[in-house]
């Protein structure tokens, strides 16, 4: 009997860590940071999308973590509260700013994305910043590199690395960089906003991550995975070494 309690909640704690993956963390100023994500490509709702399950891999290993300050919460605005078909609620509603964080690349879109399964979806993440207030919190370079291109709503970087990254929906009239300008590693690069041209979005910024890689025996530059080094950069940032 007591056998059988003991493997039910070992299994229950399988089940449990199966779901998300719960980390604690110590700064250097001794602060505990507790950090929760679900693994890569595994969507939510199930009705935002197929993920791309099982790819685990850091195609972008090092880079800082797009925004200069945690906490910071990858969900979906599409689907989550107050998106277009998510929950009704507001856009600034807590459960959009509370962890786990869930991948969202490759969710519904109609963009043509080979790694996405049925060739289309999502071709980055969509991050929040630590609330929900627009013109606070910066978004900083990722690598060293050069701003190759401004336009309405989105800003690329092309790092040393070869990597181009892109940043969408900064604050217009904010921004620290220009087009040419050499940037450096945590350089900030302008404010988190729902800017999206004319119209507005939620507040997020949406950052993906191009380079070249083989697909089907073919290099190709593509938009990859970013969510595995998003996590993985996230934990230095938290460790307070970002
Ligand atoms: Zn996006």
């Amino acid at each position: 009997m007591r056998l059988l309690l003991i493997i039910s909640i070992l299994l229950f704690f399988t089940a449990c860590t199966k779901q998300n993956q719960t980390e604690t963390y110590t700064n250097y100023s001794g602060e505990v940071k507790r950090f929760s994500y679900y693994p890569p490509g595994e969507l939510k709702p199930e009705t935002s999308g197929p993920g791309r399950e099982d790819d685990n891999r850091i195609y972008a290993p090092d880079i800082r973590f797009p925004l200069e300050s945690a906490p910071a919460y990858i969900n979906s605005q599409v689907y989550g509260v107050g998106g277009m078909y998510g929950p009704n609620g507001s856009l600034c509603d807590q459960r959009n700013y509370k962890y786990p964080w869930n991948d969202n690349y490759c969710e519904k879109r109609s963009w043509s994305m080979p790694l996405c399964s049925g060739g289309k979806g999502h071709q980055g993440v969509d991050i929040r910043s630590s609330t929900c207030e627009k013109r606070k919190y910066y978004a900083v370079a990722v690598e060293d590199g050069i701003i190759t291109y401004i336009g309405t709503y989105s800003i690329s970087l092309r790092g040393n690395s070869g990597r181009t990254y892109r940043y969408m929906h900064l604050d217009g009239y904010t921004l620290q960089v220009s087009v040419g300008q050499k940037v450096s590693r945590g350089q900030r690069i302008g404010l988190v906003s729902d800017n999206m041209g004319g119209t507005s979005t939620s507040i997020h910024l949406h950052f993906d991550i191009r380079q070249t890689i083989k697909v089907g025996g073919e290099s190709k530059q593509i938009f990859v995975p970013p969510y595995s080094s998003l996590v993985d950069a996230y934990k230095r940032l938290l460790q307070g070494r970002p």
